[in-house]
């Protein structure tokens, strides 16, 4: 993804209030790999158990531009009875420690009504990473014959469908 601006980010943010937007803890900006990302996520450093994610979309009714949208995620990690440990975007197999419960509030009216909704995401949201091989999960993978470009594309995919999702009021 381009690099974003801390404005940029802070104003993309769809389902909590502007004053939450502009305090929330940014990671250092200039240190992103950029051009590795294809969504930017983080988790707030107050260890509230607050996550953000951001990407592109593209701008309704245009083909090559996109705008960015972010998130503010609630993080429950797996209580022991839901065993799932793999992410859902990037679909790397995690122990259960590394995957969390990201559930989102709807934008919205809904979302002030207490709706969300949410699915198994890497507790990190380091997923642009591990399908690029640049970070390592903790577990060996199953074994998959297709390329990086491939996991790339696949975690796009899914990236585009969850947000949708998460979009909808
Ligand atoms: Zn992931």
């Amino acid at each position: 993804m381009k690099k974003l601006t801390a404005d940029e980010i802070r104003a993309s943010f769809v389902n909590c209030s502007k004053g939450v937007a502009q305090r929330l803890s940014l990671p250092d900006l200039d240190a992103q790999p950029w051009d590795d990302l294809d969504l930017l996520g983080w988790v707030d450093p107050s260890g509230s158990g607050t996550s953000y994610l951001v990407t592109e979309r593209p701008v309704h009714g245009s083909e090559d531009d996109s705008e960015p949208i972010g998130f503010v995620l609630r993080a429950s990690k797996g209580s022991g009875v839901k065993r799932q440990s793999m992410c859902s975007l990037c679909l790397t197999v995690h122990s259960s420690s590394d995957v969390a419960l990201m559930t989102a509030a709807r934008p919205g009216a809904a979302g002030r009504a207490g709706n969300s909704r949410g699915n198994y995401l890497c507790a990190d949201l380091g997923c642009s990473l591990y399908v690029r091989g640049l970070r390592q999960p903790a577990r060996v993978q199953p074994h998959e014959t297709i390329t990086r470009e491939v996991k790339v594309m696949r975690l796009r995919s899914n990236l585009t469908e969850f947000v949708e999702r998460l979009a909808q009021e």
